[in-house]
């Protein structure tokens, strides 16, 4: 199965081969969506992790052991119709296909269920027309 988090790094953590050490001790597959993180400075990582389901929990307590602060990916990505032109620049750089430009119909197709939420779209749309929707719960 399929996990999507957002790992916050603290300073100490930042040179820690993290993928690698997923990789090795929990055969967890480790696919960076996002990163923002200097050297010697603490920074946040969106991650899709995939694996078995009682390794994926392992490894998340592993990560929280190493300093690591984790947040599930609290929520989805909403096209706002009333906004978009169907320009179709957001689909160039979605890395999962979730958002595609039909070339028949000229107009924008979302897939949600395979969103991976790593928020990429969102600055991409010069009319603001993508948004990260958070849960409330
Ligand atoms: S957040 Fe946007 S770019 Fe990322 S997978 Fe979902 S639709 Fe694609
Ligand atoms: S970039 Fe914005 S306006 Fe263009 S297709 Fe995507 S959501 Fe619609």
């Amino acid at each position: 199965m399929k996990r999507r988090l957002t790992l916050h790094f603290p300073r100490e953590a930042v040179h820690q081969p993290i993928t690698y050490r997923l990789a090795v001790d929990f055969d967890i597959a480790a696919k960076i969506l996002r990163a923002q993180i200097a050297p010697n400075q603490s920074g946040t990582m969106v991650v899709e992790l995939s694996g078995d389901i009682d390794e994926l929990d392992a490894a998340e307590l592993w990560l929280e052991r190493q300093g690591l602060g984790l947040n599930r990916v609290p929520g989805e990505i909403r096209v706002d119709p009333l906004l978009c032109v169907d320009c179709g620049i957001c689909s160039s750089v979605c890395p999962s296909g979730a958002l595609r430009f039909d070339g028949p119909t000229a107009r924008l197709a979302f897939e949600a269920p395979h969103c991976l939420v790593c928020e990429q779209c969102i600055p991409s749309c010069p009319l603001e027309a993508i948004a990260l929707v958070l849960e409330t719960r």
